[in-house]
């Protein structure tokens, strides 16, 4: 049994007072049952979050770590300081990270591995792009983003792991993937996982993300191997974000 997941990915948006808004309107919707529910705000404010949400069932999650453990990395967090301030997932290889700042598949596992180091549970993101779909090479560029963590952790690292399909042509762009073609490469990232370990992959959490916002959050989620979301633009939004949960609930 898997239980739901939705993330809200904020992005570089919000201030003190604009997340505490936010925080509140969730709460208020907070009945701690339905999805498991992350908040991953920026850095900077990760702490302050963490204490909004310390009495509830809203969990804290990073949009981004450093490979490294601790040192001469100006500008860097680790994950370590992540768990210190109360995270318990991270983000690793959206597509932002992967195309705005040029991280490449093994910088990625590098990531994934330094997560699970500190016992916090890594969300990889995997997607291909507009022109990767045209020529037909979804499942292999998403084989490939898998593959490179695969080598690196092994496939037993994947039970404390969520994956996040994200086609990037998807992502905030208002054009998400239909429900059909979220199932399709859903069922092939647990496909690629199940081929080297059946009972692990059946446990797997994929997420899908891209454009997801209530109106079409019940459809999509509704699909066999889709266990909830990762949302961009829809999750500054407490009452939209409440509605995309309540989707996954229902
Ligand atoms: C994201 O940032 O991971 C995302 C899916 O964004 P959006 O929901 O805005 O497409």
């Amino acid at each position: 049994m898997r239980r739901p997941l939705v993330a809200g990915n904020w992005k570089m948006h919000g201030s003190r007072a604009e997340n505490t808004r936010l925080i509140e309107e969730l709460l208020r919707g907070d009945e701690g049952v339905g999805p498991e529910v992350v908040v991953c705000p920026p850095f900077v404010y990760l702490w302050e979050v963490s204490r909004q949400i310390r009495d509830s069932s809203i969990v804290l999650g990073a949009q981004d770590v450093c490979a490294e453990a601790q040192g001469a990395y100006t500008g860097e967090v680790s994950a370590a300081m992540l768990r210190d301030v109360g995270c318990r997932y991270v983000i690793v290889g959206h597509s932002e990270r992967r195309h705005l700042y040029q991280e490449d598949d093994q910088a990625v596992a590098r990531k994934f591995v330094a997560v699970q180091r500190e016992g916090l549970v890594p969300i990889l993101c995997v997607g291909e792009t507009l022109a990767e779909r045209e020529r037909g090479a979804t499942e292999d560029v998403v084989g490939r983003q898998l593959e490179a963590v695969l080598a690196l952790a092994g496939v037993a690292a994947f039970s404390q792991a969520v994956v996040a399909y994200e086609p990037v042509w998807a992502i905030g762009t208002g054009k998400n993937a239909s429900a059909e073609q979220a199932q399709a490469v859903h069922a092939f990232v647990r496909s690629r996982i199940a081929a080297k370990d059946a009972i692990l992959a059946a446990s797997l959490r994929v997420l899908y993300g891209g454009s997801v916002k209530a109106a079409n959050a019940a459809e999509i989620f509704a699909q066999a191997d889709v266990d909830g979301g990762l949302i961009g633009g829809a999750s500054l939004k407490g009452e939209e974000f409440r509605r995309i949960c309540q989707a996954v609930a229902g």
